[in-house]
């Protein structure tokens, strides 16, 4: 296939995914209506090829109500949060959650569990102590071994425990510090959440992403798939360059971890906003980056992360093992190599 690279959608300063119009000698494209704008301290856009009931301004008040919803459920950075309200609670009594939210942090810990728990949603501890969280100020120098060991105490999916009874749901934490921090995993149910509006609207050609997760459906305005590229790291400098890879979605989730964009320099050395909740620390080996694709941008969000964390090794014969879609970046010298798992290879070939 003949890709044009011409006009290409950058999604999110943060993203290391962008989205690309389609191909050449298709048929003339169709009507898009498109809306975006802020969310969870990134982006998100949506792309819908056609109609959309109410049209434009109804999608974005519709989107953006979504998004209002799950912002008041699991932003870490709103006080008046549902889990900042849980966080900042010391009580280790069940303490009431939505359904959304029951959905997301059991999704959380049933892929954590998957990867040997190197995804995992308690590591809020870690993050604040290291400042990438919503307590900055605890990481004006690095913390030492008897800080994170103190941490570390409270990190770990087997202290929080979700539970239904009589049609409601809670959470619960075994210790007081527990701290959930949901931010790996906001984006990417956040993109399936407005997947589902779509689909409640019959759309059915659409891309929806909220930077770095993605969900597509159908086909783009010329009537072909979806195509997203894998940024490369070496390119992120050059404006206009920074294409590389070209993945085809076939109406799959897709989504980016990386550990190159958000970082703060620590004795000379980067350090990662990727923390391993085993060392207690950012990591700090050469895989900068793992996009997965699968059913839902919840699972693959969740998933990003942990394979980041194991790095390119790791994660590449863990996706073989289980058929999994995944595509790894690497620092090599100075430049980058990538390798990617067998399942990979069909959404690399584009109809
Ligand atoms: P990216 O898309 O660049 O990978 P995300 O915003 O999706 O970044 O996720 C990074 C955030 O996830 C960190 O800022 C931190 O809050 C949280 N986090 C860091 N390490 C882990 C981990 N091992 N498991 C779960 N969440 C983590
Ligand atoms: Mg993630």
């Amino acid at each position: 296939m003949n890709l044009t690279f011409s006009s290409f959608l950058k999604i999110g300063v943060l993203s290391l995914v962008v989205a690309l119009s389609g191909c050449q000698f298709e048929s003339a494209p169709k009507n898009v209506i498109k809306v975006g704008g802020k969310t969870m301290g990134t982006f998100y856009t949506i792309t819908v090829v056609g109609d959309y009931p109410g049209g434009q301004d109804q999608l974005k008040n519709d989107a953006e109500q979504i998004l209002g919803v799950i912002n008041k459920e699991i932003s870490i950075f709103d006080k008046s949060s549902i889990l900042s309200k849980f966080n900042d609670s010391k009580s280790t009594e069940p303490f009431e959650i939505t359904k959304d939210m029951a959905d997301i942090i059991s999704t959380s810990i049933n892929v954590g569990y998957d990867v040997e728990g190197v995804m995992d949603v308690t590591v809020g501890p870690l993050v604040n102590l290291w400042g990438f969280g919503n307590k900055k100020d605890l990481a004006k120098k690095e913390p030492t071994p008897e800080e994170i060991n103190e941490a570390k105490k409270y990190v770990g999916a087997d202290k929080i425990h979700v539970t239904y009874s009589y049609g409601k749901y809670f959470l619960k934490k075994d210790h007081p510090d527990v701290f959930i921090d949901l931010a790996t995993v906001g984006e990417g149910f956040g993109a399936d959440k407005l997947s589902q509006l779509l689909d409640k609207k019959g759309i059915k050609n659409y891309m929806v992403a909220i930077a770095g997760a993605i969900r597509t459906r159908g086909s783009n305005a010329r009537g072909t798939d979806w195509v997203i590229a894998i940024e490369d790291p070496a390119n992120e400098q050059r404006v206009g360059e920074s294409i590389e890879v070209p993945v085809c979605t076939k109406g799959k989730a897709i989504s980016t971890a990386g550990s190159y964009r958000n970082f703060i320099e620590s004795n000379g050395k980067r350090k990662s906003h990727a923390i391993d909740p085993f060392k207690g620390e950012p990591i700090d080996h050469d895989t900068v980056s793992v996009t997965v694709i699968g059913p839902t941008a919840l699972w693959t969000d969740a998933l990003d992360t942990g394979l980041l964390v194991w790095g390119a090794d790791k994660a590449l014969k863990y996706a073989n093992e289980n058929g999994i879609a995944i595509y790894t970046i690497v620092k090599d010298g100075n430049g980058f190599k990538s390798r990617y798992s067998r399942a990979m290879q069909e959404y690399l070939i584009c109809k």
